[in-house]
Formats: C-alpha cells, structure tokens, sequence
C-alpha cells in the first residue's frame, strides 16, 4: 500500500496536524475543513473501506467509535459532533484507507446529506 496517503500519515511519512495516536488508530485534522472541527480518525491497518472491514475488525471498529466522544470533548465539542464514513465511489469516498470524519463546531443541518467533505 506504498501509494495510500492515510498508511504514509500512519507511518509517519506525510505530515498531518496529529491530535492523537496509539497502536491502532491516529486522528488529525482534515486537511480541507467543511466546520471549525474536522478530524479524521483512521486506523493503522489498511482497510480499503467500512465496505471492507470483516469480524476480525470488530474491536477496532468498536474503538474507533468510542475514541469519537474523547476526541470531541478535547476539540471543545460540548455541543455534539457528527461522525461521517464514507463508502466506496458511492458514498463519496475519494481516500480508498477506512477513515471517520468527526465534524463540529458549528449548527450542522438535521438533514445529513448537507454536509459534504468534497
Ligand atoms: P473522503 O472523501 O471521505 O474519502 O475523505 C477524504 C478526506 O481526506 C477529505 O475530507 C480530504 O480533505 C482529506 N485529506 C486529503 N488529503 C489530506 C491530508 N494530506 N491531510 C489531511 N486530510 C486530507
Ligand atoms: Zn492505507
């Protein structure tokens, strides 16, 4: 996976505005912000997409979920935040590494399809 951007920011490679990271996952900041808090969370293992994750995923999936609410409150996000996974073209997927967006900050629309990281 040499060509994957979210396995070079993993390994240190590329750059990224990190605001956490252990063994399994990494978060920064997205790079194009759509609210005042974007982040990515991603995990260190190459997964092409949510699409491609099998049970042997299970606690990482679970993980990543539960580090959402850690990471909104460090950004400030008392309010809420949205997690966003995109799936395959379909879904909007552009970076082919599984990755949740977590966005806040501002009023977000009740009506989901309104925000969009493209
Ligand atoms: P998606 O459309 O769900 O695949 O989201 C990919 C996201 O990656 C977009 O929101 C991009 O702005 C973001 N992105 C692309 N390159 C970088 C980068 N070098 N650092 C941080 N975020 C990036
Ligand atoms: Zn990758």
């Amino acid at each position: 996976m040499s060509d994957c951007l979210f396995c070079k920011i993993a390994a240190g490679e590329i750059p990224a505005k990190k605001v956490f990271e252990d063994d399994d996952v990494i978060a920064f900041h997205d790079i194009h912000p759509v609210a005042p808090v974007h982040l990515l969370l991603v995990p260190k293992i190459h997964i092409d997409s949510l699409a491609h994750a099998t049970a042997e995923h299970q606690a990482l999936l679970g993980k990543m979920l539960l580090l959402t609410s850690k990471l909104a409150a460090e950004q400030g996000l008392s309010d809420g935040y949205r997690t966003i996974i995109n799936t395959g073209h379909g879904g909007g997927q552009t970076f082919f590494h599984l990755h949740m967006h977590i966005i806040g900050g501002t009023p977000l629309s009740t009506h989901v399809s309104e925000i969009s990281t493209q």
